[in-house]
């Protein structure tokens, strides 16, 4: 049994980010960027209207108002999309609409609803005095050419697609997406929908672990519940093992005498880095590797199998797609936390703002079979080994679970 921090170093040597692949724009939703995004071109590209009104020479509308207007002649209009070669002399205006190019000469936007109108004939009426810039959107003041838009190891959300989409990015460079395995291993397990027999429980996990391996970002390839049967175990690991990149398995390596995943792991070349970590839940933790695939086997316990993903599969599944890899936050404690004499212990919590500090309760519930203890939470409390219950007021880390905000 090695400590969490030795089980994290080992882990961390074995990550790498995966390789890099070129994607439609419409396809990035949620992928992370694997390069640095420039604006090709400055924003505004050209002088536009911000407004829906008369282009005019500043210098023309002096003084003018609802009493004093100022008459100006209409030589045309520009809107947007229109090429812009409209030139203006001293005393014309011409109609310009919101996102038109701004006419030669022309140095102000005046509102329509600060004139007489679009249909006061050859001449309009301009009812207020403007100045130089009024209403025009210059030419790259939001954004100057090669400026960095975007990181590299962004993920895409809205607001980057939109960006890329502005500057007429059509493809993107995104770093390749783990393909998982889920395997859940146990006689016991059943499909919800089928009917119980004695004995028989649900099988839970596969629905954690798909819901987190999406949630995370991953491209779940295979997914099965398979029987603590070795030749079942093997056919399903190996096929696994050459088709993905992260195997993830619930069950089965425990000391039970049915628990035959890691002696097929071994069986099928897998390196073994760790087995056995001292933790709890969770405390016969497998990972190991091939050439190309990482495994993780978690044991089956809903809460060790859960808090498990979280806290070793989840940050390295980020590792691999480039994202910065989630940590944890210290928090006070307003309830006591149960530690462990000579293991790290996760809870599921809750965590939440008291006086500008963050603070958290473990769940009363505390069986690693005992699902529901998540069901309320919005993290996951971790307190290093040490004698007796850590007090009110101490300090305990945290790591949030991403859905669930802090209140
Ligand atoms: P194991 O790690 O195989 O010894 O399983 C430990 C406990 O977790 C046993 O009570 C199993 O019935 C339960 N368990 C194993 N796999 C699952 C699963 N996929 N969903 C729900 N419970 C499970
Ligand atoms: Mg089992």
């Amino acid at each position: 049994m090695i400590t969490v921090e030795k089980a994290r170093n080992i882990v961390a040597e074995n990550l790498k980010v995966l390789n890099i692949q070129q994607i439609k724009l419409q396809e990035s939703a949620g992928r992370v960027l694997a390069e640095d995004i420039p604006a090709l071109f400055p924003m505004p590209r050209f002088d536009n209207s911000a407004m829906d009104g008369f282009a005019v020479r500043a210098v023309d509308t002096a003084d003018a108002e609802k009493d004093n207007a100022v008459t100006l002649k209409m030589i045309g209009g520009v809107s947007a999309g229109d090429p812009g070669d409209l030139v203006l002399k001293p005393g014309e205006c011409a109609q310009c609409m919101t996102g038109a190019p701004i006419p030669q000469g022309a140095d102000a936007v005046v509102m329509v609803e600060d004139t007489s109108g679009y249909d006061s004939g050859g001449t309009v009426q301009i009812y207020l005095e403007a100045y130089p810039g009024k209403h025009i959107r210059r030419k790259g003041e939001e954004i100057s050419e090669g400026d960095v838009l975007i990181q590299k190891k962004t993920r895409i959300t809205p607001a980057e697609m939109g960006t890329l989409a502005t500057f007429g990015y059509r493809q993107v460079q995104v770093y390749r997406n783990p393909r998982v395995a889920l395997m859940a291993t146990g006689d016991e397990l059943v499909k919800p929908g089928q009917r119980l027999q004695p004995g028989q429980i649900y099988n839970s996990n596969l629905f954690v672990f798909g819901d987190l391996a999406k949630r995370v970002g991953a491209e779940i390839t295979m997914e099965e519940i398979v029987a603590d049967d070795t030749q079942a175990l093997h056919a399903f690991l190996s096929q696994a093992l050459t088709e993905c990149d992260v195997v993830i398995s619930s069950g089965g390596v425990s000391m039970g005498r049915h628990d035959y995943v890691r002696e097929i792991f071994m069986e099928l070349g897998v390196k073994e880095h760790l087995w056995q970590v001292a933790q709890k839940p969770g405390k016969p933790l497998f990972f190991g590797t091939t050439a190309d695939t990482l495994i993780f086997g978690l044991p089956g316990n809903p809460v060790s199998s859960f808090i498990g993903f979280m806290e070793w599969v989840w940050p390295a599944l980020e590792k691999m797609m480039g994202v910065t890899v989630s940590g944890k936050i210290p928090a006070i404690l307003e309830e006591p936390f149960p530690r462990e004499p000579v293991k790290t212990r996760f809870l599921f919590g809750q965590t939440w703002l008291k006086d500008g500090k963050l603070v958290c309760r473990p769940s009363v519930k505390t069986g690693s079979h005992m699902l529901s203890s998540s069901l309320d939470a919005n993290c996951i409390i971790s307190c290093g080994p040490g004698d007796g219950l850590l007090a009110i007021g101490e300090q305990v880390q945290v790591r949030m679970l991403p859905w669930k905000p802090i209140p």
